[in-house]
């Protein structure tokens, strides 16, 4: 069974291509989403989250997730922290969610910091979902309400995409000029037969 990543950057459509993937019956592991949750479900990760932002980052068991990502979204050394405590946390879940996967050909891990968190050498290939800047912004200051300068400081953290192009084995052009299903369906085929 292989492990296949998908990355992207902020807004290029990583959760739209992987529900695509979710209907032919690939199992889909969303770590940044797995992330969010551990922050308040996990005692161990509330603990060493307290000891670098303060208790006041949690009320009662309830994360400030603006506050944490104001934060870190303008202090790199606080993003490195808060990645530090998550990434180990997350990278275990998938590995031990992964052994679970029973009689698929192959099974992906959804993250916006694959490469960046060198993720990729435990994978057996990586799709790049890619998509202009200034349709990514469009489509995340409409999802989230939030504003363009919140979006580029949250780019800023990630890698340019042309970096990650290079590094990957597949692209989804997630352009809105051409079609993804069939670009999946593609890649799905090549991935079978493999
Ligand atoms: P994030 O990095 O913030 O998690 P993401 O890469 O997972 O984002 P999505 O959430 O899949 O991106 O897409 C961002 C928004 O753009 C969503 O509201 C989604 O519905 C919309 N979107 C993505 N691709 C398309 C498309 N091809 N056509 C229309 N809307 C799209």
């Amino acid at each position: 069974m292989l492990k296949i990543g998908i990355t992207g950057g902020i807004g290029t459509g990583k959760t739209t291509v992987c529900h695509i993937f979710e209907t032919l019956g690939i199992p889909v592991f969303y770590a940044d989403d797995e992330s969010k949750k551990m922050l308040e479900e996990d005692e161990e990760i509330a603990h060493s989250i307290k000891n670098v932002f303060g208790e006041d980052i949690y009320h009662e068991k309830k994360l400030d997730k603006k506050a944490l990502a104001a934060i870190v979204f303008n202090n790199p050394e606080k993003l490195a922290a808060l990645n530090s405590i998550t990434h180990p946390a997350v990278f275990r879940k998938f590995e031990s969610w992964a052994t679970q996967q029973k009689n698929v050909p192959y099974i992906i891990k959804e993250a916006a910091l694959i490469f960046e968190a060198g993720a990729d050498a435990f994978l057996d290939a990586v799709i790049v979902v890619a998509s202009p800047e200034w349709l990514r912004i469009e489509r995340v200051s409409q999802r989230d309400h939030s504003n363009e300068s919140a979006i580029r400081s949250r780019m800023k953290n990630q890698w340019p995409e042309e970096k990650k192009i290079k590094r990957a084995r597949f692209i989804i052009h997630n352009d809105e000029e051409q079609l993804i299903i069939p670009q999946v369906l593609s890649i799905h085929r090549e991935l079978l037969n493999q």
